[in-house]
């Protein structure tokens, strides 16, 4: 196992590091976050999903606090028909959180 790391190092002494190794830190997009929707368990962009929140035992349609679960606009109805986030929570989720979806 001897291998050899070259690495190109300042020799000469008197040259300037070369700082073209430096071009990737610049590359920064958006970062795309993605949930599953709890009722089809399909990946989305966040920003497509409506998020239900749970704080401190309140729910709420709230897109940062608390613990939550993400549905996305499609399975809305279905969501409310399945009570599919008394299934994400494990508990119940009042009927006007669920009416709340569809706004
Ligand atoms: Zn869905």
């Amino acid at each position: 196992m001897a291998k050899e790391i070259t690495r190109t190092r300042s020799k000469g002494g008197a040259g300037r590091a070369t700082k073209s190794d430096r071009v990737m830190s610049t590359e920064r997009r958006t970062p795309r976050v993605e949930r599953i929707c709890c009722v089809c368990r399909t990946k989305k962009p966040v920003g497509d999903m409506i998020r239900v929140a749970r704080v401190n035992g309140e729910f709420k349609i709230d897109k940062t606090n608390g613990r939550g679960a993400y549905v996305c606009p499609e399975c809305v109805e279905k969501c409310i028909k399945t009570r599919a986030l008394n299934r994400s929570f494990k508990t119940q989720v009042p009927q006007d959180v669920y009416d709340k979806l569809r706004t």
